[in-house]
């Protein structure tokens, strides 16, 4: 079979480790040649993945197409899928979920709970949401990692806002953050993960380090487990999807936002559960059975990024020290240059004591350091 990426980064790379296990020729469609996935396909071709004609003309030799990032054409997949090949999410799922305006009325639709919202399409409506405070304002499109996302807590925050379509959150005082991956077949059979819960690293708002199985209690838990398969069975979709929820301080549990696709938060389950989500997506799009969610054993999931301060060829600092650790697994992306606050790598622990997988973690947060000669 003919399989077809959009986008070359890390969860590209990945996923292409993964589809090593299967008899499948690899398509990559990515503007930067030196990109994560570049040499580790069977075709790479460089364009633009929001083109119409350049996604359409990759993805009409495929029998079947898939993402890794959101901000793609999404009428050049229609078309494809209107002439036969199959693709990962459905266009219209995707559609849905690519602007988080309509992400958020498709919740209210089919009775998700999600923090309350407002629609604003420029500042001027902003000024009108005074009494709506504390709330966060989110764009519609184009936001990610948490650019595109702006705390406003009082009056004077306002202007701080966006002045493009964008969605006014309620602020949601959150206990914990979690996420939950759901992998959908063709034959609309799920199965689902086990939940992740999430720190924050506060400088970047990028995820710190990431804990899985989340420790939730039974009734918390079976509430993620059931609203994370409701909005994910809502889409009429098949593929992988990363369910981000918030369980705030009563307990409630809210759909933050949703991506349909391979996820930063499951990268433990490379080695963490017995059928990662790389290796589940590939036997999705080659329609074969659903894996193994199980987690094998407990996990940290440490994210790699550039340090501050340093920006140019990236140097893997303390990588010895670390790789000297057990039960430890290092991934690097392949990104020859750094600069601060970009995804360069992840490291995984198992154990089953969660005190420890948490000393580990901050360990290797402390020992690995991507900087750079230059500064
Ligand atoms: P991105 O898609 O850029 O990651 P998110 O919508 O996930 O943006 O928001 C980034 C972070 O902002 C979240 O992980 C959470 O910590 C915080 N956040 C987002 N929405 C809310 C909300 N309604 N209330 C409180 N905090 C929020």
């Amino acid at each position: 079979m003919k399989i077809g990426i959009l986008g070359g980064g890390q969860l590209g790379r990945m996923l292409l480790q993964a589809g090593i296990n299967y008899v499948v020729e690899t398509y990559i469609l990515e503007n930067d040649e030196h990109c994560p996935s570049a040499h580790l396909c069977h075709h790479f071709t460089k364009g633009d993945i929001r083109d119409y004609d350049t996604v359409y003309n990759f993805g009409k030799q495929l029998d079947a197409i898939t993402i890794e990032i959101e901000s793609v054409n999404v009428d050049a997949l229609e078309q494809l899928q209107r002439e036969g090949v199959r693709v990962y999410p459905n266009p219209a799922a995707l559609r849905i979920i690519k602007n988080k305006i309509n992400q958020k009325q498709f919740y209210k639709h089919h009775d998700i709970p999600t923090s309350e919202f407002k629609i604003t399409y420029q500042l001027s409506d902003l000024l009108s949401h005074e009494n709506f405070l504390p709330a966060v304002h989110k764009l519609g499109e184009g936001g990610y990692d948490g650019k595109g996302v702006q705390l406003l807590r009082e009056g004077a925050d306002l202007e701080k806002g966006f002045d493009q379509p964008s969605v006014l959150e309620k602020m949601v005082q959150i206990q914990k953050e979690i996420a939950v991956i759901v992998a959908v077949n063709d034959n609309r059979e799920t199965t689902i993960y086990p939940p992740a819960e999430m720190v924050f690293d506060t400088r970047y708002n990028l995820l710190d380090y990431q804990l899985s199985p989340a420790r939730l209690e039974k009734e918390v838990f079976w509430k993620v487990e059931a609203i994370a398969l409701k909005v994910v069975r809502e889409l009429k979709s098949p593929g992988i999807f990363a369910v981000e929820l918030f369980v705030d301080i009563k307990n409630d549990v809210l759909v933050n936002e949703i991506a349909p696709r391979v996820h930063n938060s499951g990268h433990h389950t490379i080695e963490g559960n017995y059928c990662s989500q790389y290796d589940m997506l590939w036997r999705i799009l080659l329609q074969l059975p659903l894996g193994n969610t199980v987690a094998i054993q407990p996990s940290a999931l440490v994210n790699i990024v550039g340090e501050e301060g340093y920006t140019g060829k990236a140097i893997y600092s303390g990588l010895n020290k670390v790789l000297a650790l057990n039960n430890v697994f290092v991934h690097l992306y392949g990104k020859t240059q750094t600069k601060p606050g970009r995804k360069m790598g992840h490291v995984t622990v198992l154990g089953n004591d969660y005190t420890e997988l948490t000393h580990t973690a901050h360990k290797v947060k402390n020992i690995l350091q991507v900087v750079s000669e230059s500064f």
